[in-house]
């Protein structure tokens, strides 16, 4: 039953053509400017790129997708994808899953909703995993869980850092209970690697919610979040409804999570390479640290 839940995707990787934008109207010129939902202000979208997709206004983090984050986070080059072909199965028969699957995979250029493997950061060596909202909004089914525990259990192989950045909604509903049980699998291999003395840091970012909020995310030795980010188990109306009181305003931002313990520290994107390279220092084997 098991060996039926993914497969590998051996097909080659498809170039598709871009389909021309001109239908969408926007008071923004399409492309060269981005407008910052949060001040309303307008930039060059380059100038916003090159600021790693932080409003260089206010300081608004806009989403940043799996290939996006790996150039910003790890050194040039030092990337080894691993893993990279697991597809999902329908294990459960969900009616139009697998061409659900089929056409998020043209539309994200990724076979699943996590990118794994290993790279360095400033020279040093860690395993990364990375989720991606694009791909089925981030949602973890039995491939995502498999390849979160693949990754943890190589960097355990490894004796390196295991770091992991988290945005999904959830757990995926096609998979049923098998998206559920990768919560458990995936919180093993942590305290496993975690017991051999490995150290985990997890990167929250927008959105971090359900069944991954409740697991992996929660569970580093460092729980960071980027600003703003939304985290949280249920949402907002499902909790107002079922305690019957209103929430706060800022409930279930990483702000909010950080002034009442949940979180270690809100870390902007542009401050993130130097401050978990101080991190991975201090936490190096033998490592010499000059106070
Ligand atoms: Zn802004």
């Amino acid at each position: 039953m098991l060996k039926d839940l993914f497969t590998k995707n051996n097909t080659k990787k498809r170039k598709y053509a871009t389909i021309p934008t001109e239908t969408i109207k926007s008071d923004v010129p399409e492309g060269i400017m981005t407008k910052c939902p949060s001040c309303k202000k307008i930039m060059y979208t380059k100038e916003l790129n090159k600021n790693l997709k932080v409003c260089i206004h206010c300081g608004h983090h806009f989403q940043m997708n799996s290939r996006e984050r790996l150039e910003s986070f790890l050194d040039e080059g030092s990337f080894e994808e691993i893993n990279e072909n697991m597809i999902s199965k329908n294990p459960l028969n969900f009616p139009d899953y697998l061409e659900k699957l089929e056409k998020d995979r043209e539309k994200s250029k990724l076979n699943e909703a996590v990118v794994t493997g290993i790279g360095t950061v400033n020279g040093h060596k860690i395993v990364v995993a990375i989720m991606d909202a694009t791909f089925r909004m981030g949602s973890m089914g039995s491939v995502v869980g498999e390849k979160i525990t693949l990754a943890i259990e190589k960097a355990d192989e490894l004796s390196v850092p295991f770091i992991i950045f988290t945005a999904s909604g959830g757990a995926r509903m096609q998979e049923g209970a098998l998206s559920l049980m990768q919560m458990a699998k995936t919180s093993v291999a942590l305290k496993r690697f975690s017991d051999n003395g490995g150290l985990i840091i997890s990167m929250m970012t927008h959105p971090t919610t359900g069944g991954v909020s409740a697991s992996f995310a929660s569970l580093g030795d460092y729980n960071f979040a980027e600003p703003e980010a939304l985290i949280g188990f249920a949402g907002r109306r499902v909790i107002e409804q079922s305690i019957r009181e209103e929430l706060p305003e800022d409930f279930q931002t990483a702000e909010f999570l950080l002034k009442h313990g949940q979180l270690d520290a809100i870390i902007s994107r542009l401050d993130l390479v130097n401050q978990i390279t101080n991190i991975l220092e201090i936490h190096q084997p033998g490592g010499e640290l000059e106070w």
